[in-house]
């Protein structure tokens, strides 16, 4: 599509991959939480993992929520509310960035989405090589559930576009490894998803895992009692069932879904 190619590969993704090399040599200037990884091992697992991932949502996730906004004239806020543009414009991110909140909920809490999401938990670190580790079929899966909130919202084809924009780049902010002072982050987490908040979400323990849902504005967990925020540079990452990093290949994790999948804290081999 012509629009997505016009508006995303020319001047969205040059941002992404900026933002991607920014966050990535300030994160290991600036490192919040010690590795227990090698970068280059990292960076062969992770990105052919996310190279399905990424494809689907190039050519197929983007085109479908494009085509639903300009095809949607009358359902949703932005359609039935006359909003000056930019309050308007406001309203739909805010719409989409809650949708964004519950979807991250339901692949919690729901067995089968969990199965694909657990892949992009397993990452023993954290850093914007996490943001890219998420499996294909969880990309399907919120083909519906995100386009149901782009109806809701009565978003436009170009909102959609930015709003995907800020999502992917408030991704690899939050799960990078930048080491901000505390203070300030701590003033920023009032609005804004930030490192700490989300390593807080990638804990190996439980009850935190289940915080901080939120992908760009964090006020969705404040609104829900699902907030955390404290000091993580010393937190461990990943889930406990998965944590010898020579079991997780790029086929392995792929596969990952379709075997039986263990507990959080079972260690023993199911599949
Ligand atoms: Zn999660």
């Amino acid at each position: 599509m012509s629009y997505i190619s016009r508006v995303f590969d020319k001047r969205a993704a040059p941002i992404l991959a900026l933002v991607f090399v920014l966050l990535a040599i300030a994160g290991r200037k600036r490192q919040l939480r010690k590795r227990v990884q090698q970068q280059d091992e990292r960076l062969i697992v992770n990105g052919l993992v996310a190279v399905p991932a990424f494809g689907l949502l190039r050519f197929a996730f983007l085109p479908a929520m494009v085509n639903l906004a300009s095809r949607n004239k009358r359902f949703g806020a932005a359609n039935i509310v006359k909003f000056p543009p930019v309050i308007r414009t406001i309203c739909v991110f805010l719409i989409l960035d809650y949708g964004n909140y519950l979807w991250h909920v339901m692949n919690h809490k729901i067995p089968i989405l969990w199965r694909f999401h657990l892949v992009h938990h397993t990452d023993l670190d954290l850093d914007t090589l996490t943001a890219v580790r998420f499996h294909f079929g969880e990309m399907i899966g919120s083909v519906f559930f995100r386009g149901l909130f782009v109806l809701l919202a009565g978003a436009s084809p170009i909102e959609v576009l930015w709003y995907e924009l800020i999502f992917e780049g408030a991704t690899q902010f939050h799960h990078s490894n930048l080491k901000m002072p505390y203070q300030f982050e701590k003033n920023l987490s009032k609005v804004v998803v930030t490192p700490r908040i989300h390593g807080i979400h990638h804990s190996i323990n439980k009850h935190e895992t289940d915080s901080n849902y939120s992908v760009i504005f964090s006020f969705w967990d404040r609104l829900h009692s699902t907030f955390r925020f404290y000091d993580n540079s010393s937190i461990t990452i990943g889930v406990p069932s998965y944590r010898d990093k020579h079991e997780m290949t790029p086929a392995y994790l792929l596969r990952m879904p379709f075997k039986r999948i263990r507990g959080w804290e079972h260690h023993s081999t199911e599949e």
